[in-house]
């Protein structure tokens, strides 16, 4: 978190099991699903070091696909068994860095929607049903490039903005034919998130984007 995460660069393997971080009911709290009951796949690692990175991921504990299914199934459901969540949100880290597709495959036969939060920077083929919301990063050389596959596939962009960091002030040229959601960067800085919040603000209604907060963090939810 905060950059502080080691590196880790993608793993090869069948799928059969994945190193997660954690599995847990929330609501989703940004981007195109915000507000939906769903239960998230928080994977271990991530490729990349963000300063700003709000999340713990590392000390992963490797499950088998069938566990990591047995875990959403039973979180999605209500005490009477009823299911109540049917997003899964396969987030990190950063989810690409493990092979994936037989999880997301696994969860869509389940009848669940499958969404996945990536930084755009590997890919490896999911269903089409999948829904993949990227958010680009910027180490300081300007913005990672979205591998074409990966931007081929990309459902909705999610760009962080910030008035204190000048790597997170614009948004470069992505896909028109997808929505692209501008979110303020928390900072963990009262005067700098509200600059932040006015920032995106403007720049949604100034460049047609959509914003999205943090709703999670509202509510004190992970
Ligand atoms: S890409 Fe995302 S998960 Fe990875 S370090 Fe950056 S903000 Fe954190």
């Amino acid at each position: 978190m905060f950059g502080q995460n080691l590196i880790r660069p993608p793993v090869q393997g069948d799928g059969s099991r994945l190193e997660v971080k954690h599995v847990f009911p929330t609501l989703q709290g940004e981007g195109p699903f915000v507000g939906q009951p769903s239960v998230f796949v928080r994977l271990a690692g991530c490729n990349l070091a963000c300063h700003f990175c709000d999340t713990e991921f590392e000390d992963g504990r490797e499950m088998a696909l069938a566990e990591i299914l047995e875990d959403v199934t039973r979180l999605a459901s209500d005490a009477n068994g009823m299911r109540v969540r049917d997003l899964v949100v396969i987030t990190g880290g950063e989810p690409f860095r493990q092979p994936i597709g037989p999880l997301c495959s696994a969860l869509l036969d389940a009848g669940f929607r499958v969404q996945i939060e990536t930084n755009g920077t590997i890919f490896r083929p999911v269903d089409d049903r999948v829904h993949i919301i990227c958010s680009p990063k910027n180490t300081g050389q300007g913005y990672m490039p979205v591998r074409p596959d990966m931007d081929a596939r990309v459902s909705a962009y999610k760009f962080l903005l910030s008035t204190r960091d000048d790597r997170y002030q614009q948004v470069p040229p992505v896909r028109t034919d997808v929505p692209v959601y501008v979110q303020p960067m928390d900072e963990y800085d009262a005067e700098a998130n509200a600059a932040n919040l006015a920032f995106a603000a403007r720049m949604a209604q100034e460049r047609g984007f959509r914003l999205s907060l943090q709703m999670h963090k509202m509510l004190g939810i992970e």
